[in-house]
């Protein structure tokens, strides 16, 4: 699907609520719990994305200064910040998650329609105008509610969010096709028209996972295959694993 700027603004907005919600019934106890990525506790994952809308916020100063102002000073830096953080009060990361999510909304509202257009770079080296930027953060805002493990799932998250998402991923799993593998067609069951295809190694037959459309972009974002079934040649055969993603 083609999404658009007012399409990512909104996400963001729908999943900064959604993460404050989540956040807003942790107490320190389970602040301090594991969250669903591997590693990290809650607290780990709230500091990551108040990092990360400064980082982001980071952006959209450099489109609207030309001054260049990079999401975060080094990958190293970037991870000794969350390392910090994982050792606040779960109140001052609540705080700062609150104060990041503002001044990046702050900040989007005050680009001219020229800055929107402005080159910027992403952590990972990107090029892209900074109207790609609150993509970037509607993924993180909006994945992320679901990975604090406070019940959120994806089958909660908008369905036009999760078809962007699954053309996303897709395209970037397309950039490094899965070795020893067939293709896989990924196909929602509830959504018309939407299919994805990683390629494989082995062009001579494919394996076809469906599903609903929440439990194919989990899927693909390389959380978990709940919900699916998946069949080579009309029989049923296990759902190859996806490397985690984002
Ligand atoms: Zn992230």
């Amino acid at each position: 699907m083609e999404r658009t700027l007012a399409d990512a603004r909104r996400w963001v907005a729908h999943g900064t609520h959604v993460c404050r919600d989540a956040i807003a019934s942790l107490d320190e106890a389970a602040f301090a719990q594991a969250c669903l990525l591997p590693g990290w506790t809650r607290k780990h994952l709230v500091a990551h994305l108040a990092a990360n809308g400064d980082a982001v916020r980071n952006l959209a100063t450099w489109a609207a200064t030309g001054v260049p102002t990079p999401m975060y000073s080094s990958p190293a830096q970037r991870s000794s910040d969350i390392e910090a953080g994982s050792q606040y009060a779960g109140s001052a990361l609540t705080a700062w998650f609150d104060r990041s999510a503002q001044g990046l909304q702050e900040a989007w509202d005050g680009l001219s329609a020229s800055a929107w257009q402005a080159p910027v770079v992403t952590a990972q080296g990107r090029t892209v105008p900074a109207s790609e930027t609150p993509w970037m953060r509607a993924r993180e805002v909006l994945v992320h509610a679901v990975d604090l493990g406070t019940g959120v799932t994806f089958a909660d998250l908008p369905s036009d969010f999760l078809e962007a998402l699954g053309d996303d991923v897709t395209t970037k799993r397309c950039a490094a096709p899965m070795a020893d593998s067939p293709a896989v067609e990924i196909c929602p069951t509830d959504a018309t028209g939407v299919r994805w295809t990683l390629p494989g190694s082995d062009p001579s037959t494919s394996i076809t996972v469906a599903g609903p459309l929440a439990a194919c972009t989990a899927y693909l974002a390389g959380r978990g295959d709940a919900g699916l079934t998946a069949s080579r040649d009309g029989e049923r055969t296990p759902i190859p694993s996806l490397a985690a993603w984002l």
